[in-house]
């Protein structure tokens, strides 16, 4: 039976707090079995005893026949463990929610705690996180946060799944190195449960290993994003050269595709790799367009994160919530994080309405963005600034801040021409002045649904499409610029020197340099939405 190995990485972490005497730890692990490899290989290393408690066994070595009498009894297994003068590790597993309520169990704990301060040994639980535990036992416990596991792990994992496979029947595997490469990628963010699943079914289907596990390790992890509730596998269709416009934003974030290309050759070089961008901007300017362009031009995963599912009802969850989403996004890294529209629940605090919630889960989010590992690259949109706390634009948090504005008229010219040859006409033939002239105001958006309602006006008519299709639908388009026309001058007049233009702006020549990084962080003053 294939185990997960356990994370040597972090046996040393392990071993200095139970050499510091910590009684009571708290592993915060997605997996209980990958959890207990760790544990009972610590326990070894530093010649411990090395005893766990379950609801239907009781506290036991792994390999005894018979639990010790009594312990099924949670109270009683503590009590054991005061009493012991043994040196041991004790893993209680799902013990945790048993606390919750339990005033004597809680007592029970702390004698633990008191005991095993006198000689080595320590009592662990493992969870999401932490914060399940109620408040006054989380004071007596040190936290340990196990990384997701390697690629390293994974490929043991494998090679130990197919030794198993092969002791009882013969398994072919049709892959080279390189295949084995991107599955091992493929495979991040799994736990070792689920990839025993989704392998066993992927080589049971023909008994070999080929490169169709590839497509279904990525269907196992869509899965698993679609489990959190708040993320969600999105895919990269367009790349930079289908965005029109967008001319800085779009030679900065070429400049350091070079970074995620061979991050090692850029880390010696002194660069670390970009940590993330705001854009925010106008509605329907090519901000989702660029965020699902990034991901292609690196060739790194999309995941988008959608804010406004964070929050549930129920106490604690909400941060818990983002903990796991965020703990998730960093065992799939490298990746682009899309967060779409960030002011629908990371932006705005509701003024305490909700018991402080909203302020306790911004918080983490922006010590999550400052502290964030590498290989997590952020794209955040939004569309309004008014529900941007000025936290989230200080320095440290995105690497630039870029306004996406109305485009202009070379801009508008280029959007026509993308969305008319994409439909199999030729731009060339339309008198794009006309369009141009007539569209100021419009966004990216409005051009191309202008260009979809002429297709079904000239197809109704039965005619091709022409010049005054379009012109017709633009006529009768009251763009948002005219509906939402104060809104969008105060946060145009926002932007103005607190973020980096995304387009040239007119008759700027397309390879002058650059205006130097705005400072950032600059409160939103008066007279702005904030
Ligand atoms: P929202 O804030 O409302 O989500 P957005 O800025 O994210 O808007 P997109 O979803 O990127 O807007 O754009 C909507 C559609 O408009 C795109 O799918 C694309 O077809 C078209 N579009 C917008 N801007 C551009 C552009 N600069 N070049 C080409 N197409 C564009």
């Amino acid at each position: 039976m294939s185990r997960p190995p356990a994370p040597i990485e972090q046996l040393r972490d392990l071993e200095l707090l139970l050499n510091a005497h910590h009684p009571i730890l708290y592993l915060e692990a997605e997996e209980d079995e990958r959890a207990q490899a760790l544990l009972e290989h610590v326990a070894d290393h530093l010649n411990l005893l090395f005893l766990t408690w379950t609801p239907h066994r009781g506290l036991a070595h792994p390999l005894m026949p018979e639990p010790l009498e009594g312990t099924l009894d949670p109270g009683r297994c503590l009590q054991h463990i005061t009493g012991s003068s043994n040196e041991s590790l004790y893993y209680l597993r799902d013990f945790v929610p048993l606390l919750a309520s339990d005033t004597a169990l809680k007592a029970r704990l702390r004698e633990v705690h008191q005991a095993l301060w006198k000689h080595r040994g320590a009592v662990v639980f493992t969870g999401h996180s932490s914060a399940e535990l109620p408040e006054d036992i989380g004071r007596l416990v040190t936290t340990v946060t196990l990384a997701p596991p390697s690629d390293k792990e994974y490929h043991r994992f494998l090679s130990d799944m197919l030794t198993d496979l092969r002791s009882r029947r013969t398994v072919k595997v049709e892959m080279t190195g390189a295949d084995v490469g991107k599955l091992l990628q493929q495979l991040r963010g799994l736990t070792f449960f689920e990839v025993k699943k989704v392998m066993t079914q992927a080589i049971a289907e023909q008994w070999t290993l080929d490169v169709s596990a590839i497509g279904k390790a990525l269907e196992a992890k869509k899965e698993v994003l679609k489990r959190t509730g708040v993320l969600e596998y999105s895919p990269a269709e367009n790349s930079l050269d289908d965005i029109a416009g967008l001319t800085r934003l779009k030679r900065w974030l070429r400049k350091r595709r070079a970074v995620f290309d061979n991050p090692d050759r850029a880390k010696e070089f002194g660069l670390s790799a970009p940590r993330g961008i705001l854009l925010l901007g106008v509605p329907g300017c090519g901000k989702s367009l660029s965020a699902k362009a990034v991901a292609r031009e690196y060739g790194l995963p999309l995941i988008r994160l959608d804010p406004s599912r964070l929050y549930t009802k129920y106490i604690g969850e909400t941060e818990q919530n983002l903990r796991r989403a965020t703990r998730t996004a960093e065992a799939m890294a490298p990746i682009v994080l899309w967060i779409d529209e960030i002011e629908k629940g990371l932006g705005s605090e509701t003024g305490g309405s909700d018991g402080g919630v909203s302020k306790r889960v911004f918080g983490s989010f922006l010590s999550w963005l400052q502290e964030k590992p590498e290989g997590v690259f952020v794209i955040a949109t939004s569309n309004d600034i008014s529900q941007l706390p000025p936290e989230l634009l200080r320095k440290g948090r995105f690497d630039e801040i870029f306004f996406v504005d109305l485009p202009n008229a070379d801009v508008r010219r280029e959007i026509m021409t993308l969305h008319l040859n994409r439909r199999g006409r030729d731009a060339a033939t339309f008198d794009l002045d006309a369009i141009v002239a007539q569209t100021d105001g419009f966004s990216g958006a409005e051009l191309e649904q202008a260009v979809v309602s002429a297709l079904y006006a000239a197809y109704d008519e039965g005619a091709e499409l022409e010049t005054r299709h379009l012109l017709a639908e633009l006529a009768v388009t009251r763009p948002l610029s005219v509906t939402s026309g104060e809104k969008l001058a105060r946060l145009r007049e926002w932007a103005v020197g607190r973020a980096v233009p995304a387009d040239l702006a007119p008759g700027e020549a397309p390879n002058s340099l650059p205006p130097d990084s705005l400072p950032q962080g600059s409160e939103p003053g008066p007279g702005s939405l904030r």
